[in-house]
C-alpha cells in the first residue's frame, strides 16, 4: 500500500514549550520559579482554558504571570511545571475547586472556553499549550486516590508524578490510544456517521480505543470490522494528535479494505458508505459535510484526496 505522508502538522501540535523534564525534581528551582513574577501560569476550571476574544472568533490563550496568579495558586489546585516559554518557566494550575475562578484572577482578563470548540482558531502553539495543560490537570484532578491501596497521593516531580502517602506506589499521567483510519479500496474511501456526531449530516473516519494487548494495527482491524463488517489488510501509518479530552492520543492511519460488503454496528454508526474522491470533492453539493479542518480525520480524507 502506498504510503501518504502528512501535508502539514495537525491541531495541538508545535508546542513552542521546551518541556525541561530534568528540572522537574530540582525543588529549589521549581520553588524559585513559583515565586518569580515572571513565570507564566496557564489557569484550568473544570477542563476549560482561559482565552480573550472568543465571543469575537479571534481568541488568544491568556496565561497570567506570578504575581497577579498568587489568587489562583492559593485557591488551593492542583499545579504542575510545564516547561519554559521563551526563557519563563510555564506552570498549569487548576481552579476546579472554585464556583466561579473569574475573582481568582486580575481584573476582566477574559472566560474560560472549551478548547475543542475555538482550537482551529487558536494560533497553533497556544492551542498545543492550552491542551497540554488542560491533559495535565485532569490527570491529577482525577488521580488523588492510589488505584492500589486506596489511600491519598501527594504530587511529587513538580506535579507530573502522584505518590501514594500508604504503600509508596507512583502514578504518572496517563494518555489512552486511540487509532483513526481512513479505509480506502481503489478510488474510493469508507466513512462513517456516528450517533454521537453533533452534524447531522457529517461523514467521517472511523476510530476506536486500543484495547490491552492489541497493536494499532489489530486495533484498526478490529474497529473497521466490528464497526463496518469490512475486512482490513495492510495498515500504514500517518500521523498523530494529542487529543486531551480527556486523556487520548490519535494515531492516525491509511488501512486497505479487503471486502467491500457493510454491515453497520447500529449502535455504534447510524450510516457507513464508500465514497469517491469525486464525491467527496462535491460533499456539500451532495449534502453531506466533511469533518473538521483542524481535525487529523481530515488530513486523513485531503491527503488521500491530494493523491490522485
Ligand atoms: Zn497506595
Amino acid at each position: 500500500m502506498l504510503s501518504i505522508p502528512a501535508s502539514r502538522p495537525n491541531a495541538y501540535t508545535g508546542s513552542p514549550l521546551d518541556r525541561a523534564s530534568g528540572r522537574r525534581d530540582d525543588a529549589a528551582f521549581i520553588a524559585r520559579a513559583l515565586a518569580d513574577p515572571d513565570s507564566l501560569f496557564v489557569p484550568v476550571w473544570r477542563a476549560r482554558n482561559l482565552m480573550k476574544g472568543v465571543a469575537e472568533g479571534r481568541p488568544e490563550a491568556l496565561l497570567i504571570s506570578g504575581g497577579a496568579a498568587e489568587r489562583l495558586r492559593m485557591a488551593g489546585g492542583p499545579w504542575a511545571f510545564l516547561g519554559f516559554w521563551g526563557g519563563r518557566a510555564v506552570f498549569a494550575v487548576d481552579c476546579s475547586t472554585a464556583d466561579d475562578p473569574l475573582p481568582l484572577l486580575p481584573e476582566s482578563v477574559g472566560t474560560f472556553a472549551d478548547l475543542r470548540q475555538v482550537a482551529g482558531l487558536l494560533p497553533p502553539g497556544e492551542a498545543s499549550v492550552l491542551a497540554h495543560a488542560r491533559g495535565l490537570m485532569h490527570w491529577r484532578v482525577k488521580h488523588r486516590f492510589c488505584g492500589v491501596c486506596g489511600n491519598p497521593c501527594e504530587p511529587r516531580s513538580a506535579g507530573h508524578v502522584m505518590q501514594c502517602t500508604g504503600c509508596d506506589a507512583q502514578h504518572f499521567p496517563r494518555t489512552d490510544p486511540a487509532v483513526i483510519m481512513l479505509v480506502v479500496r481503489g478510488d474510493r474511501c469508507l466513512l462513517g456517521h456516528s450517533h454521537r456526531f453533533p452534524n447531522t449530516r457529517m461523514y467521517s473516519t472511523l476510530a476506536g480505543f486500543v484495547e490491552p494487548g492489541e497493536s494499532l494495527e489489530e486495533a484498526v482491524r478490529r474497529e473497521v470490522l466490528e464497526e463496518t463488517g469490512v475486512r482490513v489488510g495492510a495498515v500504514q501509518y500517518h500521523s498523530s494528535q494529542p487529543w486531551p479530552f480527556p486523556s487520548s492520543i490519535m494515531l492516525g492511519f491509511h488501512a486497505e479494505a479487503l471486502s467491500e460488503e457493510i454491515a453497520i454496528d447500529p449502535d455504534e454508526l447510524r450510516d457507513a458508505r464508500w465514497f469517491s474522491r469525486a464525491e467527496l470533492r462535491e460533499s456539500e453539493a451532495l449534502g453531506f459535510s466533511l469533518p473538521r479542518v483542524d481535525s487529523i480525520a481530515r488530513r486523513l480524507i485531503e491527503d488521500w484526496l491530494a493523491l490522485a
